[in-house]
């Protein structure tokens, strides 16, 4: 599903992905772990096309995606949550679904009438449908500012959910939610696989990431220092000392 190769982004001399390779087979939850500062995160964003890589390859479904922006790789299949929530406060739950399945990119592409009754390519039922399995079909109509912490997160899920993606990518969806919220993330990730999606989840929390990944594939620095089953990477004595020279 999703090949990287040889993957590079510095930021000046910051070396934020040095060289990684990981593949993504379809149907996996895919974990990407790493203490803070890592990689993580600029990986999400090299994929997605928010930074432009400064080497190596992404391959999605084996096309070179270097060359396609942003807003066409969502159309590819690509659709990701942010580690640091993305929403429009002043707009209600439903309007922040809307927005994203309308998003000026799509504007050329038919008219308003057409979008506005009908929805590209049946919007508004995938935004229903992406609402109900996050929890959210009863807070539809509040503004997405008065949502709790843990709702906004599932929103930003809905949201990436909304686009039907082949590839979801999860960047630290556990962030700030309480047990219980991520004992309900567990289960929607497991639910998602159920339903033919492929993940990437980014998370710090390890329970978590033990509990639902097939693979994972461990940062340190910007590079790689381990891959394999949760079982396998947590013995790994690389991953081992790269947790416990930090606050993890
Ligand atoms: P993680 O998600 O694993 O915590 P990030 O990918 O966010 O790590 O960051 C990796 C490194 O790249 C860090 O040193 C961070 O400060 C740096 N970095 C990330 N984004 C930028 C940016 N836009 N400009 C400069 N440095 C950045
Ligand atoms: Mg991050």
């Amino acid at each position: 599903m999703l090949e990287v190769r040889d993957l590079s982004k510095y930021f000046g001399g910051v070396r934020a992905v040095d060289g990684i390779d990981f593949s993504i087979r379809p149907g996996e939850v895919f974990g990407l772990i790493g203490p803070n500062g890592s990689g993580k995160s600029t990986t999400v964003n090299l994929v997605c096309g928010l930074y432009q890589p400064t080497g190596g390859q992404i391959l999605f479904e084996g096309t070179d995606i270097a060359a396609v922006p942003t807003h066409q790789r969502l159309s590819l299949g690509l659709a990701r949550t942010f580690q640091n929530i993305r929403l429009f406060a002043n707009l209600t739950v439903w309007e922040n679904l809307w927005m994203a399945e309308n998003a000026p990119a799509h504007r050329a592409e038919a008219g308003f009438l057409r979008r506005w009754v009908g929805g590209r390519g049946n919007a508004r039922h995938r935004i229903a449908e992406a609402l109900e399995f996050s929890g959210l079909a009863h807070r539809a109509e509040d503004l997405a500012g008065s949502l709790a912490f843990g709702e906004q997160r599932r929103l930003e899920l809905a949201r990436a959910l909304a686009a039907k993606p082949k590839l979801l990518l999860l960047d630290e969806p556990a962030a700030g939610m309480n047990a219980e919220e991520i004992a309900q993330l567990d289960e929607r990730i497991r639910a998602l696989q159920q339903q033919g999606y492929t993940i990437l989840l980014i998370e710090h929390h390890m329970e978590l990431v033990m509990a639902v990944t097939d693979r994972v594939c461990v940062l340190n620095f910007g590079r790689k220092i381990a891959e394999g089953t949760p079982a396998e990477v947590q013995a790994d004595p690389a991953v081992r000392e790269a947790y416990l020279g930090t606050s993890h």
